[in-house]
């Protein structure tokens, strides 16, 4: 029994759905047509293109339905300073020279501000341009990964269509009252506040911020990171696009937090992050929609969260997915990233032989990791920026995470990245960050220095000239989507 029809709800119940038996009898998903979704998630990470493949979901045909784009990656505009811009594309900076990371050769010879160019999906996206990678391993066009931006509505509406196709129930009403076992404190019916009352056996939290199972009924208390991720307000609001699609999502740092641009085929998706502590909601408004490249769509949604997570994300026979098991700021893009690892990690721990709390326990085990990794990353890029406003400072004067703050200690003194949680962010993504964001270490490997310097420049260069080649035989992204849709 899934609860919540929102990008979360449908997703875990094709993918359930999909599995087929014994795994999947009998898959109903409840759903309030008067609460709706949040409607915002737009903008994900690669591992979406494994979930559509797992679902079975043919790309054209995705493309076309959600009006979606291609995205290489993010442009971080005025977050070191104003007028500074870098880009954490989803690819690396070139292979390992002499057995290291190519860092230690950027620090050795002071490339960190050049970065981007040593990055393909950063090229091409700045080129505007977008073509696949290639399968061939060895080629330079197999150095990056892709996601998509896409219309969260069209996107809900698709996923239910393929979903109910695949043979999930679909019940319409407003769940009030979550009946549990006086004896097990398991959930054993819904009651709908038209009368109808649904049972199940395992239930999926789907709910949105609400939290109405494993937050309501079972209580499981949230564990709140506001101290470290004090922006808890947004406006979204969508405005006409124009011919050309940025390949990429752009996110503008501001006076308490950041705007969001997100180009779709028939729009472009915009919102503003900011910390209600530090500015006034009109204020924040105001930003947004002075800051749109076109006429807004839409009235503006206003949003409210707070950073964090329950402390179970499997507690008896409920498992929460999506913003009912917790939230950070999209500033990564990672709550999609984050339905997608609960529902593979409930696909791989599913209970076909009963309940046992070693599942619920292996699960939360995970989860909680993967909350922690991508908290630690967020929180990075509002540590190393020079930006003055009180807001900054305030982010850089808190205390961090203690994981966070050697994972930068370390940076600072070797070079070395440490990579804690390689399912969300790698090794190149928090170079990507951390150069961007200018943190200069104070060493590099010692054996970078066996190779002369003007050969790893020579080396270097070569590979700037190879990508900016390639990036010139790609198709402009419009034209790339246009064809693609024409097949
Ligand atoms: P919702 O969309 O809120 O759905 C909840 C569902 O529960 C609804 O169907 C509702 O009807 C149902 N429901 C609730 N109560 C009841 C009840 N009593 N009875 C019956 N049904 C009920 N994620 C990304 O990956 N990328 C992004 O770029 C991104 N941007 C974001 C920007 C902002 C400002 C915010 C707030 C979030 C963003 N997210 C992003 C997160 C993303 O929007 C969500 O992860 C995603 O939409 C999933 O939401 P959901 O399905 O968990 O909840």
């Amino acid at each position: 029994m899934i609860v919540g029809g929102g990008t979360a709800g449908w997703m875990t119940a094709l993918a359930l759905a999909r599995m087929g038996p014994p795994h999947a009898p009998h898959i109903s998903l409840v759903e309030s047509p008067d609460i709706g979704t949040v409607g915002v998630g737009e903008a994900t990470l690669p591992t979406i293109r494994h979930f559509n493949r797992w679902a079975g979901i043919d790309e054209r045909d995705f493309i076309r339905e959600t009006q979606a784009s291609f995205k290489l990656g993010i442009e971080f505009r005025d977050w070191r300073e104003p007028g500074h811009s870098f880009f954490h594309g989803f690819g690396d900076h070139g292979p390992e020279i002499a057995g290291l990371s190519p860092y230690h050769q950027m620090i050795r010879l002071g490339l960190g501000d050049a970065l981007d160019q040593f990055s393909l999906p950063a090229q091409a996206a700045r080129a505007g341009r977008f073509a696949p990678p290639s399968d061939d391993a060895k080629s330079l066009a197999a150095t990056y990964s892709y996601a998509y931006h896409f219309d969260a509505s069209l996107y809900a509406a698709y996923l239910r269509r393929l979903a109910i196709g695949a043979g999930v129930a679909h019940v319409q009403g407003r769940i009030d009252h979550v009946a549990r076992n006086p004896e097990t404190g398991l959930i054993e019916r819904l009651s709908l506040d038209d009368d109808r009352s649904i049972a199940g056996d395992l239930f999926v939290d789907c709910s949105g911020f609400r939290s109405l199972l494993l937050g309501g009924a079972l209580d499981v208390p949230f564990e709140d990171w506001s101290h470290w991720l004090p922006a808890d307000r947004a406006w979204a609001v969508p405005c006409a696009g124009t011919d050309a699609i940025e390949p990429y999502t752009r996110s503008m740092a501001c006076t308490a937090g950041w705007r969001w641009r997100i180009p779709l085929q028939h729009r472009i998706g915009n919102g503003h992050v900011y910390a209600s502590a530090f500015q006034d909601d009109q204020a924040a408004l105001d930003a947004l929609i002075d800051g749109l490249d076109g006429p807004p769509l839409a009235e503006p949604r206003h949003l409210r969260f707070r950073a964090g997570h329950r402390r179970r994300f499997w507690a008896g026979n409920c498992i929460a997915i999506g913003l009912s098991s917790g939230f950070l700021e999209p500033l990564e893009s990672t709550s999609i990233n984050l339905i997608e690892r609960g529902i593979s990690l409930l696909a791989q721990l599913f209970p076909t032989a009963g309940l046992d709390d070693v599942l619920a326990r292996e699960y939360d085990r995970h989860m909680i990791n993967a909350f922690a990794g991508i908290r630690d990353f967020v929180i990075l890029h509002y540590r190393l920026g020079r930006r003055t406003e009180p807001f900054w400072q305030a982010m850089r004067a808190q205390p961090m995470p203690d994981s966070l703050a050697d994972q930068i200690a370390l940076f600072e003194a070797s070079g070395e990245i440490a990579i804690r949680d390689p399912e969300s962010f790698g090794e190149p993504s928090w170079a990507a960050i951390l150069f961007g964001l200018g943190a200069t270490p104070r060493a590099y490997h010692p054996l970078a220095d066996r190779e002369p310097a003007d050969a790893i420049e020579r080396h270097l260069a070569r590979g700037r000239t190879l990508i900016a080649g390639h990036v010139a035989t790609m198709p402009p992204h419009r034209q790339f989507i246009d064809a693609l849709a024409a097949q």
